[in-house]
């Protein structure tokens, strides 16, 4: 298993909408870039990291919840769509690519969300905890939106002044930003 490079706003990745992956493409080279996600995931650490992160513009992503959930290891999420959502609820989000960014997000509380997974099978998931959440932020990501996109413009445009001074200051080397958290 390897580390990946985890990319940073304003990457060009970041800012696309990834492509579906052909269930031809779910093979043990498919399943060792999962792999390497995870392990990139849980040493960063997060809780979710989705594709486009690491460069990959696919719809794929993974997540460790096994803090909260400790039957569910990390596991991977191939072509999510959310079949089903419900209510609202706020939770103060962070993100791998979005340095020193902590807000308040609302989303969807309740979510059913189909998807294939490591093996190409079909799954279902419906949850309204932290799965919940991290599954609509990753799923973000797929769609070139990142959670500084989910807050006010005001409470955006003081984020993106800050990312800036950073980049001014040499704050943020790029070459250190897949060890950073
Ligand atoms: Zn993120």
């Amino acid at each position: 298993m390897a580390l990946l490079e985890i990319i940073e706003y304003p990457h060009p990745t970041l800012l696309e909408i990834a492509r579906p992956v052909d269930p031809s493409e779910i093979n043990d080279a498919f399943r060792t870039t999962i792999d390497n996600m995870i392990e990139t995931m849980l040493e960063a650490p997060g809780v979710g990291l989705a594709a486009p992160q690491v460069n990959i513009s696919k719809r794929f992503l993974v997540v460790d919840v096994s803090s909260y959930y400790p039957d569910r290891p990390p596991f991977a999420i191939i072509n999510p769509v959310i079949t089903e959502r419900s209510g609202k609820t706020t939770f103060e989000e962070g993100c791998l690519s979005l340095p020193e960014f902590r807000e308040d997000v609302e989303r969807s509380k309740k979510i059913t969300v189909e998807y294939l997974d490591a093996w190409g099978k079909r799954q279902v998931i419906t949850d309204e905890g932290l799965l919940a959440i991290v599954i609509q932020h990753e799923i973000d990501h797929l769609d070139g939106i990142v959670a500084a996109d989910r807050i006010s413009p005001m409470k955006r445009m003081m984020y993106l002044k800050k990312l800036k001074k950073m980049d001014r200051k040499g704050l943020r080397i790029p070459e250190l930003s897949g060890s950073r958290l």
